[in-house]
Parts: C-alpha cells; structure tokens; sequence
C-alpha cells in the first residue's frame, strides 16, 4: 500500500492511478473521458487535480500514484479550469437532453459546475440515427470523448466506431450507413460508457430510467456474465453489466444486455392449462396438480415406475433441477431423469470425467490471459458466447497466437495463425494427426509423461499410423498446416483449449473431446495458468442441471449413481431406485416403443430442439401424459401437452446458476412473478406434496434447498449463500474457508495421480454423401438467436437476424443457380424442409449451416437418427441432405403437425416491452 495525502487526510491505497486512488477512497472528480474498463488516455481533462511538487495541474487518470504524494482535487485553480473545460462542452450540448434522459455522469457534471444555463446547442437530425432496434444515436450530444469508440475497440473487439474529419467538423460515425447495417454486434458498451447520452438504451428513452436495481446472472450462454437488471415498476427497462462480474468483467453480449422483454411477451402463459377436448382450459394449480398427481398414480401403478420419466433444464437454476431429480428419484421412484445437457455437452462432461475424474472445465475464463496459444475447435465463440469470444480477440489483438479448427471460416478463424478447416465429421483424423506430429516430432512435455501420464508407448504405437498425409485425405487439410499446428499448440505454451458443440454433437463427440484432452496430455497443458480443455457451455445452466443429478447415472455432484446411492438414501431418507434410467434419447425410443408413459419436461422445447422431428414427434404422440413446465406454450406443449405449468422467468426468482467454468453465482429476483406462475421449485415442491411426500419437499425458499444441496455435495459444501452474495465462487469449494478453485489438476488428477492417453479411432458418419444426397448440414446457432427461439424470438432480436435461412458456398449457389433470397427445399433421408437460402463466405462448397430457431421451418425434421457412441448426444453436426429450388408453397414437409390449436393468450399478461 502507499501513503497519500488527499486534500488534507492522511489515506493509504493500492498502486495504480491517482483516479483509481481517488475513485477506490470514494473521492469524486468529474472524468468525462474515463472509463476502468479502458486505457486512459487524459483526453478531457475534467480530472485535473493539483500534486504538490508538480507546478501545474495533471490529469488523475493518466498520473500514476507514488509514495507520499499530496493531491489537492477542489483548489480554486483546478475548479476554474474544470469549469472552463465544461463550458466549452456545454456550448454545443442541446439543453432538452437534461431532461429527456437519465440522468448522465456528463449532466451531474454541468449541474455541479452551475453551467445548466450556457447550454447553447441543439439537435441536428442529420446526428440522429434511429435504425437500430436497442440503440438510439444522436451525436448533437456527442463530447468528443471517444469513449464509445475505445470500447468498442478495447473491450468487444468489433471496430465499429470511427472518428471523421478533424477539429470542429469531427464525427463518431458507424462504419455503415447506419448503425444497424454497420459490423456492429449490439453488445451495448458503447452505450453503457457514453456519459452524454449520445448513445442511448431505446427503452430508457421510452420508458424512462429505472427505480430499481436488482444484480443477477445472465438468462442466456454458460458464459455466466453477472449483469445489473434495471426496473421500473413491473418492468425492466435496462440491463447494465456489473463492473465486478468475474466472467465478463464489466462486458455484456447483446442477448444478455438487449434480449431480456421475453418475460413481457403477450402470448406468456401465466396459468395453468389442462388439455380438455382438443383444446386448452384454465385450471387452478390444485386442480392441475391433482390431475398429474392421480395420471402418475394410476399409470405408475399400471406400468411401473419406469414407465415415466422427468427432464429438467439447463434454463432453469440449480436448485430447480435438484428437485426435479429428486422428485424423479424420491416420488416417482425412477432413474430416468435427463436434461438437455444430453444435447449438447454431454460428450465433454463423459470425457473428462473419464480421463480427468472431474466432467467440467479445467481451467477459467481468465486463463485466455495467460495463455500464448489459444486453440478453439469447434466453437463459433465470438456468435455463441460472444463476452468470451470478445476476450479470445483481445488476446490475439495483444499477441496471443491462434489455432482455430472449424469447419467454417468463422470470424475467429481470420484472427487466427492457423485454420484448420476440415470436411464435417471428420475431426478425428485431425486431432489424431496433431498427436501424431507431437508426438514423430518429440513435440511431448517429456517430465509430464513421466510424472502424469500413463499408456504412453501404447499411445505412440496406436498413433503412429495417423500421418499428417493420412488425415489429409480423410479431412480436406493441408498436412503441412496441421504440422505447423502442433508445432504452436506444443511449443508455443502454455497453450490452452477452448471447445464447442462443433466437436460434441457427432457420432464420436465424446471420443473428439478425448482426442483433444490427448493433446493436453501429450504436452503438458494441464493444470497451470493458461492451459486446460475448456467446454464452451451452452446454457446458462447446461453444466449445473447435469451436476445437480439431472442425468440417470449420475447423483448429485456428477458422481456414479452405483457407488453413491446408499449416501444418498441416508441424506434423503428414502430409497434411491437401482434400474438404471433412460436419458433423453432413450426415453424417445421408450415413447415411441410404448413403454415410456409419461413424461414431465421443464424449460426445454423437445419437439423443437431434438433431432428426426418426426420420430419426436411420434414418441411424443404416444405418450399417455406430457407435463410442459414453461414460460409459453412452446412447440411441445402445442403439438402434445396435455398439462401447461406457468414457470417464472429467472428474472422472477432466487436460486443459482453454474457457469462454464464451475462458477457458481446466484440469481436474484428482480420483478414479481407474472400472474400465477411459480419458481420451477416451488412447482415441484407442490407437485411432491399432491403425489404425497410432504417430507423432504418442504422447501420455504431456493436457500433452504442450496443447503441441502451442499450437505449432498462435498466439493460444494463451502458455497454458502452468504459467500455467494458477495461474488460467485467456483468448486470445488469443500469447506466455508476455501476460496473456490480457479484451476483442476494442478498437481493430481481427479482421479489419481496419473491420466492415461487413449485411443481413439476414426469412424466415419453413417450419413454418406452420394449423387441423391450430396451436401452436408451443419445446424448450430447465431449471434442474435439462443437455439430454439423461446426467448429470443420474443425480443427485437428477431428483427436483427430474422428466422433460420440456409447457408451455402457461393460456388455451390451458381452451380445450382440461386440467389439470394431463393427458397429452397433441403431434403434429407429422414424427411424436408423448405428455407430461404443465403451465400456465405467461408463454408466449403458442398456444405451448408442452418439454425434449429424456428418452428415456420423446423429443421430438426431432416436430422437423422445419428448418437455419439458414449452419450447418445444426437449428430446435429453430419447430415447429407440435397437441396432444390423449392415451389411457392412455404410448407415443410418433415415438421409435426399440431394437435390442436392453443386459445388465444389465457393469461396473458399485457404488452410486449
Ligand atoms: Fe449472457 Fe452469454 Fe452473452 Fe454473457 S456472453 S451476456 S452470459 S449470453
């Protein structure tokens, strides 16, 4: 610490800038120009202090802190100067926006200095740009500060503002004719550091600014950024990102800052409905828990307990998901509990398990900072988790090196030293070939092998055969570019891996997570700063609802169902079912097979979101019960429901999420329950006590369930709410005392003192190109949508990228001779669909991506029935499809028919924000 005196008071502080210094003693000075999550520049001055010793005047952002400093911030001196600097500014503001708008740091300061009557400036419509649905920009308001235009360029990595022309005739203008046609990603920063209002939320401006502030965990990615929810009445009206959130650092992406009027949505359902005579009725929760309690009886008892089956959600929080296992496990007396981690992450979760002891990330966001080489396979970072993918930009922009393995030209992939782009489904002779050039060129960490690492001379001999020239055929990639990869990946460390669903959802999903955790071994790159395999989550909650035992082998805390259920039936005081359950995809084919009877799903659309719609939605047809617990009436409850469950929004309950990288942080309500709808725990509670077990389902609040979560779970046992409140903390965590745990592995493994290489051959997708199916599809998700469009299709986001449309090699698009814009009919073996078409840069010709957002077009009806070999994750990655110009008919052919039409919005609760 150092000793400074300010403006009289002896005080100590951390190094760093005197404005820090100031800011950290709750020291205020005007800084128009400043922003912590930026480099200072001292631009506007308006922090001018005076430093005994200095002889004039310095700028308290640029001035770095020094022992025995003595800082006077309100002489006579520098108040003139700041009030003549504000003058200057205040010139050219317009009065109107003082009062138009929230209050702005750039306002207070006028209003301190009593400048509120010199200003002289007035809006100038040629400033204003109106086209962006969130962003309101009216540069008549702009100080010239550049603030926007650093941020955008420092924190997101996007580059969209510019500076025109120069002195009086200086601009801040878009780099396309208007914002929303600019390269601008919406990540809202340039707003959120714009202390004049130049910039502005939309809804701010029509709502007014808000009364409340309330901190939480963001409802979308597995990023977990922590963000502050603004509301106003009954409303939000902003979301702000917490300077502290541990993930983002100060940063949102445009879901988490702009998606967030869902919850308002008119068609929300904020009753519960019971299918009656084709159509819908309200209930009330007794009625609509009596008649789900009484078909479970009567069916359980019919057909056993295994006949139904629960599905918790990756949407929904971990104490949520605890219950829905438990009921699943306690009252219902079955195994068969999944959630929709089983579409998407399941295969890295098996494999580190299997090869590290531990199913989750190995190291943190954090350790983008201190890697030297980034690989990213599989992972569209900067579209899917975009606050992460903004920070992997900024490493390479700070020198990092950058390996990207995708099967498209990703914007990644143009930062990067080396692409490797290989044909899809063929990952597995790429990473084996990486292997093999780490390890013919004596690339290993040898004290690693010898210390960690076991199976090595099988491994050599088994990979000996996978030549970069081998794998080049079956992939499509330069040898010399996978060489000149391995070569970065194993000297250039440390080196750390960050991976998607690009390599999850295949037939071999869960053994290409193997491969790249081979990689990690084979050079070392595991447990220390900077290294690791790293699992991009999808959902906020995708690693929380698995751990939290939503999975049918696994209790929680992930740990085997087998050697763990007798710990568990003394904690629960009831019997833990020994059949071994069904995950997701095997209750579909005991749906369909008729032996699964029941199912109860919760905050995952499955009919939308699950491959062979059409074997979905034959599974889902024969099933005696379907309970839907959600916020709409989604494509499942539309097409099969029998029971809809209003559920909260997470902007409507307590509870936590776990994040991406083991971090658990907590969620906090900021609005009131809509209507009638409840927290999922608390439905669940109530459905426990109708099926007749009041004991251990007599929860009063999430804490109440967290605490039993932690007795259950000894690596959470120290994730206290009361620590949680202060900053998300990541396991383990065994004990109140222990600080959570940035880095696995560090000295052992999870699960010994030695990991063993394995193994993994290459097989080919059983979806075969040919003359009749010659393409291959790819389906994944986009910036402005968050996979089926539940949430975000109910936000302006649906203005920024309307629908799912087909993207296709220019090359392939003349040859077939379409345009842009033309509709095509994309057939498959397992059935069509028809969607506009788009060339896109970046795709080999013969491929295509599309996105599963909408039901208009339904593309999970052309996937096949393909699963990894581990996990049964479906291949949403691998389908040979063919494509022809389609009719004027919009209909798809493959999507289910619905079984009958809802009523209009029962219980809806009003307008859209
Ligand atoms: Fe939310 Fe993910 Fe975006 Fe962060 S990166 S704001 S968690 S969607």
């Amino acid at each position: 610490m150092l000793h400074i005196t300010v403006d009289g008071q002896p005080r100590e502080c951390a190094p760093g800038t005197l404005l820090e210094a100031l800011d950290a003693l709750g020291v205020t000075v005007p800084a128009l120009c400043n922003d912590p999550r930026l480099a200072p520049v001292g631009a506007c001055r308006t922090c001018i202090v005076e430093v005994e010793g200095c002889g004039r005047p310095v700028a308290a952002c640029t001035t770095p802190l020094t022992e025995g400093m003595v800082v006077h911030t309100r002489t006579p001196l520098v108040e003139a100067q700041r009030r003549v600097l504000l003058r200057l500014l205040a010139s050219e503001y317009p009065a109107e926006a003082m009062t138009r708008q929230p209050d702005k740091p750039f306002h207070r300061a006028l209003r301190e200095y009593g400048l509120e009557g010199e200003l002289r400036g007035a809006h100038r419509p040629s400033l204003r740009d109106d086209s962006h649905p969130y962003i309101h920009v009216d540069m008549s308001q702009c100080i010239h500060c550049y603030r926007c235009v650093r941020i955008c360029d420092e924190v997101q990595g996007q580059f969209v503002w510019r500076v025109w022309n120069r002195g009086a005739g200086t601009r801040i203008l878009p780099d396309g004719p208007n914002l929303r046609e600019s390269s601008c990603v919406s990540c809202g920063a340039c707003v959120d550091t714009c202390p004049t209002g130049a910039l502005e939320d939309r809804t701010l401006l029509d709502q007014g600014g808000p009364e409340r502030w309330t901190r939480t965990t963001c409802p979308y990615c597995g990023v977990g950024c922590e963000m502050d929810v603004g509301t106003r009445g009954e409303r939000i009206v902003t979301v702000r990102p917490s300077r502290e959130g541990p993930s983002n650092q100060g940063h949102l992406c445009s879901k988490g800052r702009y998606a967030f009027g869902f919850g308002a949505s008119p068609d929300r359902i904020t009753v519960p409905l019971l299918r009656e005579n084709g159509g819908w009725r309200r209930a009330s929760w007794d009625e609509a828990l009596g008649f789900i309690a009484q078909r479970l009886r009567n069916l359980r008892a019919v057909h056993g307990p295994d006949a139904v089956g629960m599905l918790g959600s990756a949407r929904a929080t971990n104490e949520d998901n605890y219950l829905a296992q438990k009921l699943a496990r306690v009252v219902l007396g079955t195994n068969n509990v999944d959630c929709c981690a089983r579409v998407c992450h399941a295969p890295s979760a098996a494999a580190l398990k299997r090869m590290l002891g531990t199913g989750a990330a190995t190291n943190s966001f954090e350790d983008i900072e201190h890697a030297r080489t980034l690989l990213v396979a599989g992972s569209n970072t900067t579209e899917c988790h975009p606050v992460v993918g903004a920070r992997l930009k900024q490493a390479v922009l700070r020198g990092a090196k950058l390996i990207v393995i995708d099967s498209r030209r990703t914007e990644l992939a143009r930062y990067a030293d080396v692409h490797l782009q290989p044909r899809a489904g063929t990952d597995m002779p790429l990473l084996n070939a990486l292997a093999h050039v780490v390890v013919t060129e004596d690339l290993c960490d040898r004290a690693f092998l010898r210390e960690r690492v076991e199976a090595v001379d099988d491994f050599r001999a088994f990979i000996a055969a996978w030549t970069p020239e081998r794998a080049a055929e079956l992939c499509g990639v330069d040898a010399a570019a996978i060489r000149q990869a391995a070569r970065l990946y194993a000297t250039h460390g440390p080196s750390m891996m960050v991976h998607g669903l690009g390599m999850t959802e295949h037939v071999q999903g869960t053994e290409s997570v193997m491969a790249l955790i081979n990689l990690a071994l084979l050079t070392g790159n595991l447990g220390g700063p900077g290294t690791g395999v790293n699992p991009m989550r999808g959902q906020n909650n995708v690693q929380g609802s698995a751990h939290m035992g939503c999975e049918p082998g696994h209790l929680t805390g992930y740990v085997p169902l087998e050697a763990n259920r007798a710990r568990f039936e003394a904690a629960w005081g009831a019997p833990v079912p020994v059949a071994p359950g069904l995950d997701l995809m095997g209750m579909m084919d005991a749906a369909r097979q008729g032996r699964l009877k029941a199912l109860w799903a919760f905050g995952y659309d499955v009919l939308l979101t699950n491959p062979e719609a059409r074997a979905t939605h034959e599974a889902l047809e024969r099933l005696e019960l379907l309970v839907v617990q959600d916020l709409f009436l989604n494509e499942t409850a539309r097409a099969h429901g029998d029971v809809f469950l209003p559920a909260c929004t997470s902007f409507e309950k307590d509870g936590t999420f776990m994040n991406g990288e083991r971090r658990v942080q907590r969620v906090r309500r900021a609005l009131p329950p809509a209507g009638e709808s409840l927290p999922d725990w608390e439905i669940l509670c109530r459905a426990a006590r109708a099926l007749g077990h009041s004991e251990g389902f007599a929860f009063q609040s999430p804490e109440e369930i967290w605490e039993e979560v932690r007795r259950v779970w000894p690596a959470g046992a120290g994730l206290s709410y009361a620590r949680l409140e202060m900053r998300g903390l990541q396991w383990p965590c065994p004990d109140e005392a222990h600080p959570g745990t940035r880095l696995l592995h560090t000295h052992l493994f999870a699960s010994g003192s030695r990991a063993a290489l394995r193994r993994v051959d290459y097989r080919p997708s059983p979806e075969v190109r040919t003359d009749d199916h010659p393409f291959v599809l790819m389906t994944g998700r986009r910036l402005y949508q968050f996979n089926a469009g539940t949430m975000t299709l109910r936000t302006p986001h649906a203005l920024l990228q309307p629908g799912d449309w087909l993207d296709m090699a220019p090359a392939d698009a003349e040859r077939l001779g379409l345009e842009d814009g033309a509709r095509v009919r994309v057939c498959s073996r397992h059935g069509a669909v028809v969607l506009p078409m788009r060339r896109a840069e970046g795709l080999r010709p013969g491929e295509l991506f599309t996105t599963f957002h909408t039901a208009e077009v339904f593309i999970n009806a052309v996937i096949g029935p393909h699963r990894d070999g581990y996990t049964h994750t479906p291949d949403y990655k691998v389908t040979a499809v063919r494509v022809e110009r389609a009719g004027k008919s919009p209909t798809a052919s493959g999507g289910p028919t619905e079984r009958s039409a809802p009523p209009a919005t029962p219980g809806g609760r009003g307008t859209a924000e």
